[in-house]
């Protein structure tokens, strides 16, 4: 026994000289993109949307988490006051969630006011996890009295319980507070918990999976910060579980399939490898794609690009709304058949596109193609920020395409609501929207990409040079962009400029949606004054020369009124259209056409022209023309998606009768 430690000794010596041999540069998604931190957005249209989170968002969210018992659970489940556990088995997560974004908010403007708060926290939190890291306040609140549906023990009800997804939630507040404020103090909860995790679940131990994805994500987070494989490596685990093992853990023995819970629901009805079709619960699905793409970079795994592939052809040639928004049906929050895309009754959760953004961002960092940037475009114009008023304080969660002013189709009511009982939505638009910086610009070291216009200004960090690049537009109201480039000192190297998709007569990367008619003027682009041909690739305009300090491109791109169509399959859409301009889908309200929508007609040649309103909503163009309603000619007045529900209940349609 005593010559056991040599020998381990011994091992590990030669081990170690083996890794260092065999050292590899760790893989990783082959853009990075430039951190929101480093993106300073000075815009009308952005700018005013990242203040109202901070200001009005953040903290209304932050009270109704108080006002609601969300806060108090932790309390009572670390022994610090008395009570019962109030609420959902999933309302830890809205309390982080709102804690991440306003971390976000706190990596970009310190708030010691605010960082107190958190730092309170903080402390809640830490008095409700168990000695051994579980945290899970549902159950530690009131052991005596579980919450439904999260079983009679630990993970014993795992399709349901959301331990697993409160837990993704949690490690992505506590990444975001330590990149903030460097502190530990909500990091070392996060590393706590997934190292109870790791001991947990795996091969030889307990074998199951979430039915809410989104651990997958929180742990590839924790691996970034922590350089902790295992992290990594359960959360491929995690994924690999779907589809396998059911009779095993996920489901608690002697359970019976619910609708709520049963294979497809949660994407457990076959291995992740092998699944094709975008079904089930569609928040979940985009979770769980976000995480497979974050798996597929960080392990190299073809197998799973191949999947993610596959899976996104799917979803946006046949599931996709033109707003970008995911899940057609309200029954069970779910994706529906192929091109099964409703209008009144579609679903369109506010978290399935902030969910869709997540994954075609990593899409594009996986495949430098400006096809995902064109669906993460329209999905952030349209289906992501309709989910929040311009004032910051309603809310929808589902976000239908049009709405008879009747069907509550809000949890109860026909216009935004303050909160929820089931309240992701408003956390998910809190820590979304001061990310949203982050989306802008990426590079991979030898050239810089250029994904979204966005007035703003950032430093970019290539090999051996940084880039200072200035952008100035009035997107999305105007085509018109110019972006400086500012190398520290004078370097070859490539600008992908994005040129949209629906600038080159194609709203989506697929057929679902169509333009009427060609457009024949074309994006112009110029390098200090002087015409650039468009020589694409992959969807960017691509431009390697040597740059210096003053250098600028100059491009435009026209923004008529188009009108889409959608593919003949999407039966609701027959003899319809919708007016798009830009990367903005618009929509028609009963207060602008003497409480009307829906049963307007768009003439066939119809005369349509644009104007910029700065009083309505905030300032926005309103698209003008005629319309026909009860066979009179009248006029029409058409607004953005994003700003319907301001004015009253009322009417509203996205899609329009073409006809006479
Ligand atoms: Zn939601």
């Amino acid at each position: 026994m005593r010559k056991l430690p040599v020998l381990v000794i011994f091992l590990n010596v030669i081990l170690l000289a083996g890794t260092a041999c065999l050292k590899q540069e760790k893989r990783d998604y082959p853009v990075n993109p430039v951190d929101f931190t480093k993106v300073k957005v000075a815009d009308d249209f952005w700018l005013p949307r990242i203040k109202t989170n901070q200001k009005v968002t953040i903290p209304f969210a932050m009270q109704q988490n108080e006002e609601t018992g969300r806060v108090d659970n932790f309390a009572i489940a670390g022994g610090l006051i008395e009570g019962e556990y109030k609420g959902e088995r999933y309302n830890d997560t809205d309390v982080y969630k709102v804690m991440e974004g306003a971390a976000c908010t706190l990596a970009t403007e310190p708030d010691p006011k605010l960082e107190k708060s958190l730092d309170e926290l903080i402390k809640l939190i830490a008095a409700a996890q168990e000695d051994d890291g579980y945290l899970f306040t549902p159950r530690t609140a009131t052991p005596e009295k579980p919450v439904v549906g999260i079983g009679e023990g630990r993970w014993s009800n795992l399709a349901v319980s959301h331990e697993l997804y409160n837990a993704g939630h949690m490690y992505e507040a506590a990444v975001a507070y330590f990149l903030a404020t460097g502190k530990r103090n909500f990091l070392e909860i996060a590393i706590k918990n997934a190292d109870l995790l790791v001991r947990t679940f795996g091969r030889n131990k307990l074998r199951a999976t979430s039915g809410h994805q989104e651990v997958e994500i929180g742990l590839v987070k924790l691996y970034r910060i922590t350089g902790n494989e295992d992290y990594l490596t359960l959360a491929k685990y995690f994924l690999d579980q779907r589809g396998k093992d059911l009779e095993l853990k996920i489901y608690p023995e002697g359970h019976r399939f619910s609708i709520y819970n049963e294979p497809t629901q949660i994407q457990a009805h076959k291995p992740v490898l092998e699944q094709q079709e975008a079904v089930g619960h569609a928040v979940r699905a985009m979770y769980m794609y976000a995480g497979m793409a974050d798996v597929a970079a960080l392990t190299g795994s073809q197998e799973y690009i191949q999947a993610i592939d596959l899976l996104w052809e799917n979803v946006i040639n046949k599931k996709m709304a033109v707003t970008g928004g995911l899940g057609a049906r309200h029954d069970r929050e779910r994706f529906g058949e192929n091109y099964e895309l409703p209008n009144l009754t579609s679903y369109n959760e506010t978290c399935a596109a902030i969910g869709s953004v997540m994954w075609n961002h990593r899409l594009f960092l996986l495949h430098k193609d400006a096809k995902y940037i064109d669906i993460l475009e329209r999905t952030l114009y349209n289906a992501v920020v309709v989910g929040v008023s311009l004032e910051g304080d309603t809310f929808f969660y589902p976000n239908p395409l049009a709405s008879d002013g009747k069907y509550r189709f809000n949890k109860g009511a026909a216009c935004r609501q303050p909160w929820f009982g089931t309240a992701c939505c408003p956390g998910n638009i809190a820590r979304f929207i001061p990310s949203m910086p982050g989306y802008i610009y990426a590079a991979d070291g030898d050239a810089i990409y250029t994904n979204l216009f966005v007035t703003s200004q950032t430093d970019i960090q290539l090999h051996d040079n940084t880039v200072r690049i200035e952008q100035q537009t009035g997107y999305p109201w105007e085509g018109k962009i110019q972006i400086a480039v500012s190398p520290y000192k004078e370097a070859e190297f490539g600008m992908f400029i994005r040129i949209p998709g629906w600038a080159q007569n194609r709203p989506v990367p697929g057929d679902l949606y169509q333009y009427m008619e060609e457009y024949e003027d074309e994006p112009i682009m110029a390098v200090n004054g002087e015409s650039m041909p468009l020589d694409l690739v992959k969807g960017y305009a691509l431009i390697h020369r040597t740059w210096k300090e003053g250098d600028v491109i100059q491009l435009d791109l026209p923004m008529p009124v188009r009108r889409v169509q959608s593919h003949p399959n999407v039966a609701e859409n027959t003899g319809k259209v919708a007016l798009e301009r830009g990367p903005l889908v618009y929509c028609v309200e009963g207060i602008d056409h003497e409480g009307e929508a829906l049963d307007l007609i768009l003439p066939e040649d119809p005369e349509i022209y644009m104007e910029f309103d700065p009083n309505l909503l905030k300032g926005l163009v309103v698209i003008k023309g005629n319309v026909l309603q009860k066979g009179n000619l009248r006029e029409l007045t058409a607004i953005p998606y994003y700003a319907w529900s301001h004015r009253g209940v009322g009417e509203m349609t996205v899609w329009l009768q073409s006809g006479r």
